[in-house]
Protein backbone atom coordinates (compact mmCIF):
# COMPACT_ATOMS: atom_id res chain seq x y z
CA UNK A 1 0.00 0.00 0.00
CA UNK A 2 2.91 2.38 0.86
CA UNK A 3 4.89 1.70 -2.23
CA UNK A 4 2.06 1.98 -4.41
CA UNK A 5 1.43 5.68 -2.57
CA UNK A 6 5.05 6.38 -3.13
CA UNK A 7 5.06 5.13 -6.81
CA UNK A 8 1.68 6.83 -7.71
CA UNK A 9 3.22 10.03 -6.83
CA UNK A 10 6.71 9.64 -7.61
CA UNK A 11 8.28 12.36 -10.02
CA UNK A 12 8.62 10.25 -13.11
CA UNK A 13 9.12 13.32 -15.47
CA UNK A 14 11.11 15.76 -13.64
CA UNK A 15 11.37 17.72 -16.80
CA UNK A 16 7.34 18.65 -17.10
CA UNK A 17 6.45 20.40 -14.21
CA UNK A 18 2.88 20.22 -14.83
CA UNK A 19 0.12 17.78 -13.19
CA UNK A 20 -0.65 15.00 -15.23
CA UNK A 21 -3.79 14.93 -14.34
CA UNK A 22 -5.00 18.57 -14.60
CA UNK A 23 -2.46 19.64 -16.23
CA UNK A 24 -1.39 23.26 -13.00
CA UNK A 25 1.54 23.41 -12.64
CA UNK A 26 3.34 20.89 -9.96
CA UNK A 27 6.92 20.67 -9.05
CA UNK A 28 6.51 18.31 -6.22
CA UNK A 29 5.35 15.17 -8.44
CA UNK A 30 3.73 14.64 -11.77
CA UNK A 31 0.47 14.25 -9.81
CA UNK A 32 -1.09 17.53 -7.80
CA UNK A 33 -2.25 16.78 -4.26
CA UNK A 34 -5.76 18.36 -5.98
CA UNK A 35 -5.89 15.34 -8.14
CA UNK A 36 -3.98 12.84 -5.96
CA UNK A 37 -7.12 12.75 -3.94
CA UNK A 38 -9.30 11.67 -6.89
CA UNK A 39 -7.03 9.04 -7.57
CA UNK A 40 -8.02 5.50 -5.87
CA UNK A 41 -6.17 2.71 -5.36
CA UNK A 42 -7.68 -0.88 -5.73
CA UNK A 43 -6.06 -1.81 -2.61
CA UNK A 44 -9.38 -2.51 -0.19
CA UNK A 45 -12.01 -5.53 -1.10
CA UNK A 46 -11.93 -6.41 -4.17
CA UNK A 47 -13.21 -9.48 -6.39
CA UNK A 48 -10.76 -12.63 -6.16
CA UNK A 49 -11.95 -13.24 -9.49
CA UNK A 50 -11.82 -10.50 -11.74
CA UNK A 51 -10.04 -7.74 -9.11
CA UNK A 52 -12.75 -5.34 -9.36
CA UNK A 53 -13.43 -3.17 -6.24
CA UNK A 54 -16.39 -4.53 -4.01
CA UNK A 55 -18.11 -3.91 -0.65
CA UNK A 56 -16.65 -7.11 1.35
CA UNK A 57 -13.95 -9.35 -0.47
CA UNK A 58 -15.85 -11.87 -1.56
CA UNK A 59 -16.79 -13.12 -5.27
CA UNK A 60 -19.14 -10.79 -7.06
CA UNK A 61 -22.49 -11.75 -8.11
CA UNK A 62 -21.28 -10.98 -11.88
CA UNK A 63 -18.69 -13.44 -11.43
CA UNK A 64 -20.39 -15.88 -9.43
CA UNK A 65 -23.29 -15.78 -12.34
CA UNK A 66 -21.04 -16.22 -14.90
CA UNK A 67 -17.29 -16.98 -14.37
CA UNK A 68 -14.97 -14.93 -16.58
CA UNK A 69 -12.72 -17.58 -18.81
CA UNK A 70 -9.78 -15.07 -17.60
CA UNK A 71 -8.63 -17.21 -14.06
CA UNK A 72 -7.68 -14.14 -12.30
CA UNK A 73 -7.61 -10.30 -12.96
CA UNK A 74 -5.95 -7.59 -11.57
CA UNK A 75 -6.16 -3.96 -11.68
CA UNK A 76 -3.90 -1.06 -9.63
CA UNK A 77 -6.44 2.11 -9.92
CA UNK A 78 -10.43 2.16 -9.79
CA UNK A 79 -11.55 3.70 -13.10
CA UNK A 80 -12.87 7.06 -11.51
CA UNK A 81 -11.67 10.07 -11.03
CA UNK A 82 -7.86 11.46 -11.78
CA UNK A 83 -7.44 7.23 -13.08
CA UNK A 84 -10.32 7.83 -15.68
CA UNK A 85 -8.41 11.00 -16.76
CA UNK A 86 -5.09 9.76 -17.20
CA UNK A 87 -6.39 6.76 -18.73
CA UNK A 88 -8.30 9.12 -21.69
CA UNK A 89 -4.96 10.66 -21.69
CA UNK A 90 -2.56 7.57 -22.36
CA UNK A 91 -5.23 6.45 -25.28
CA UNK A 92 -4.73 10.30 -26.60
CA UNK A 93 -1.27 10.99 -27.24
CA UNK A 94 0.24 10.85 -23.26
CA UNK A 95 2.00 7.46 -24.36
CA UNK A 96 5.07 8.29 -21.80
CA UNK A 97 2.37 7.35 -19.03
CA UNK A 98 3.27 3.42 -20.09
CA UNK A 99 6.01 3.06 -17.38
CA UNK A 100 4.26 4.81 -14.64
CA UNK A 101 1.02 2.55 -15.11
CA UNK A 102 3.24 -0.37 -15.48
CA UNK A 103 5.08 0.44 -12.30
CA UNK A 104 2.00 0.03 -10.94
CA UNK A 105 0.63 -3.23 -12.09
CA UNK A 106 3.84 -4.70 -11.83
CA UNK A 107 3.73 -4.15 -7.41
CA UNK A 108 0.00 -5.69 -8.08
CA UNK A 109 1.32 -8.45 -9.79
CA UNK A 110 4.34 -9.83 -6.97
CA UNK A 111 0.96 -11.33 -5.12
CA UNK A 112 0.04 -12.71 -8.40
CA UNK A 113 -0.07 -16.33 -9.84
CA UNK A 114 3.46 -16.22 -12.31
CA UNK A 115 2.84 -16.31 -15.94
CA UNK A 116 5.02 -17.61 -18.64
CA UNK A 117 4.40 -15.27 -21.17
CA UNK A 118 2.62 -11.56 -22.32
CA UNK A 119 -0.12 -10.78 -24.54
CA UNK A 120 -1.71 -7.29 -25.25
CA UNK A 121 -5.66 -6.60 -26.64
CA UNK A 122 -4.76 -6.19 -30.26
CA UNK A 123 -6.26 -3.03 -32.17
CA UNK A 124 -7.08 -2.86 -35.96
CA UNK A 125 -4.31 -1.40 -38.05
CA UNK A 126 -6.54 1.17 -38.96
CA UNK A 127 -7.11 2.15 -35.38
CA UNK A 128 -3.79 2.01 -34.34
CA UNK A 129 -1.92 4.03 -37.11
CA UNK A 130 -4.87 6.49 -36.28
CA UNK A 131 -3.49 6.75 -32.63
CA UNK A 132 0.10 5.84 -33.26
CA UNK A 133 0.32 3.28 -31.18
CA UNK A 134 -1.57 0.67 -29.03
CA UNK A 135 -1.58 1.29 -25.59
CA UNK A 136 -1.87 -2.22 -24.33
CA UNK A 137 0.60 -3.15 -26.02
CA UNK A 138 3.06 -0.38 -24.79
CA UNK A 139 2.03 -1.68 -21.50
CA UNK A 140 2.57 -5.79 -22.56
CA UNK A 141 6.31 -4.41 -23.36
CA UNK A 142 7.02 -2.03 -20.30
CA UNK A 143 5.62 -5.24 -18.33
CA UNK A 144 7.62 -7.98 -20.15
CA UNK A 145 10.77 -5.87 -18.98
CA UNK A 146 10.15 -5.94 -15.45
CA UNK A 147 8.66 -9.22 -15.18
CA UNK A 148 11.83 -10.62 -18.07
CA UNK A 149 8.86 -12.66 -19.40
CA UNK A 150 8.61 -12.82 -23.40
CA UNK A 151 5.80 -10.19 -24.98
CA UNK A 152 4.35 -12.34 -27.73
CA UNK A 153 3.78 -9.42 -30.20
CA UNK A 154 2.21 -11.59 -32.98
CA UNK A 155 -0.13 -13.52 -30.61
CA UNK A 156 -3.73 -12.70 -31.95
CA UNK A 157 -4.42 -9.72 -35.05
CA UNK A 158 -8.05 -7.57 -34.36
CA UNK A 159 -9.65 -8.14 -37.85
CA UNK A 160 -12.72 -6.07 -37.03
CA UNK A 161 -12.79 -3.00 -35.92
CA UNK A 162 -15.92 -2.68 -32.96
CA UNK A 163 -18.31 0.27 -32.90
CA UNK A 164 -17.93 2.03 -29.65
CA UNK A 165 -18.75 -0.32 -26.95
CA UNK A 166 -19.57 2.40 -23.74
CA UNK A 167 -23.14 2.74 -24.33
CA UNK A 168 -23.50 -1.50 -24.92
CA UNK A 169 -24.91 -3.82 -22.41
CA UNK A 170 -22.94 -7.00 -21.97
CA UNK A 171 -24.75 -8.68 -24.48
CA UNK A 172 -24.48 -6.40 -26.90
CA UNK A 173 -20.87 -5.91 -26.42
CA UNK A 174 -20.34 -9.53 -26.53
CA UNK A 175 -22.12 -9.35 -29.77
CA UNK A 176 -20.48 -6.27 -31.05
CA UNK A 177 -17.01 -8.70 -30.53
CA UNK A 178 -17.81 -11.77 -32.72
CA UNK A 179 -15.21 -12.16 -35.43
CA UNK A 180 -13.22 -9.16 -34.36
CA UNK A 181 -9.74 -11.22 -33.00
CA UNK A 182 -7.77 -14.07 -35.00
CA UNK A 183 -4.98 -16.18 -33.28
CA UNK A 184 -1.86 -15.36 -35.83
CA UNK A 185 0.65 -17.87 -33.77
CA UNK A 186 -0.68 -20.67 -32.25
CA UNK A 187 2.65 -22.04 -31.43
CA UNK A 188 3.79 -19.48 -29.12
CA UNK A 189 0.61 -19.75 -26.67
CA UNK A 190 0.35 -23.53 -26.42
CA UNK A 191 0.17 -25.00 -22.72
CA UNK A 192 0.89 -21.18 -21.82
CA UNK A 193 -0.17 -19.57 -18.97
CA UNK A 194 -0.62 -15.95 -20.25
CA UNK A 195 -0.89 -12.48 -18.89
CA UNK A 196 -3.35 -10.43 -21.11
CA UNK A 197 -2.56 -6.65 -20.82
CA UNK A 198 -5.26 -3.78 -21.35
CA UNK A 199 -6.12 -0.18 -20.28
CA UNK A 200 -9.31 -0.76 -18.32
CA UNK A 201 -11.69 -3.76 -17.36
CA UNK A 202 -15.74 -3.23 -17.41
CA UNK A 203 -17.25 -5.71 -18.02
CA UNK A 204 -14.83 -7.83 -19.02
CA UNK A 205 -16.80 -9.02 -22.62
CA UNK A 206 -13.42 -7.82 -24.68
CA UNK A 207 -10.65 -10.03 -22.20
CA UNK A 208 -13.02 -12.74 -22.40
CA UNK A 209 -13.49 -12.73 -26.67
CA UNK A 210 -10.02 -12.77 -26.32
CA UNK A 211 -9.58 -15.45 -23.79
CA UNK A 212 -11.61 -17.26 -25.76
CA UNK A 213 -9.39 -17.25 -28.81
CA UNK A 214 -6.33 -18.00 -26.60
CA UNK A 215 -7.82 -21.00 -24.80
CA UNK A 216 -8.89 -22.43 -27.90
CA UNK A 217 -5.68 -21.86 -29.21
CA UNK A 218 -4.27 -24.29 -26.88
CA UNK A 219 -3.59 -21.32 -23.78
CA UNK A 220 -3.11 -23.24 -20.31
CA UNK A 221 -5.15 -20.15 -18.31
CA UNK A 222 -5.07 -16.60 -19.25
CA UNK A 223 -4.25 -14.07 -16.36
CA UNK A 224 -5.54 -10.22 -17.09
CA UNK A 225 -4.20 -7.32 -16.03
CA UNK A 226 -5.34 -3.70 -16.46
CA UNK A 227 -4.35 0.09 -15.42
CA UNK A 228 -7.91 0.16 -13.46
CA UNK A 229 -11.49 -1.09 -13.52
CA UNK A 230 -15.03 0.04 -13.04
CA UNK A 231 -15.88 -0.55 -9.22
CA UNK A 232 -18.34 -3.55 -9.26
CA UNK A 233 -21.89 -2.28 -8.20
CA UNK A 234 -24.68 -5.17 -7.96
CA UNK A 235 -27.33 -4.11 -9.34
CA UNK A 236 -30.37 -3.42 -7.31
CA UNK A 237 -33.29 -5.63 -7.07
ZN1 LIG B 1 -3.84 18.19 -10.81
ZN1 LIG C 1 -15.86 -10.49 -9.96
Amino acid sequence: MIKLKKLLSEVIFPSSFTCDVCGIESFESNICPTCMKTITLNNLNVCPVCGRKTVVEEICLECKAKAPLFKKAVSPLVYEGGAAVLIAKFKNDCAYLKDYFADLIFEKLKNFPETDCIVCVPMTQKSERKRGYNQSELLAICLSERMNKPFISDALTKIKDTSEQKSLSRKEREKNLQGCFKVENRDALKGKNILLTDDVLTTGATADAICKKLLSAGAANVYLATVASVQYKPEKG
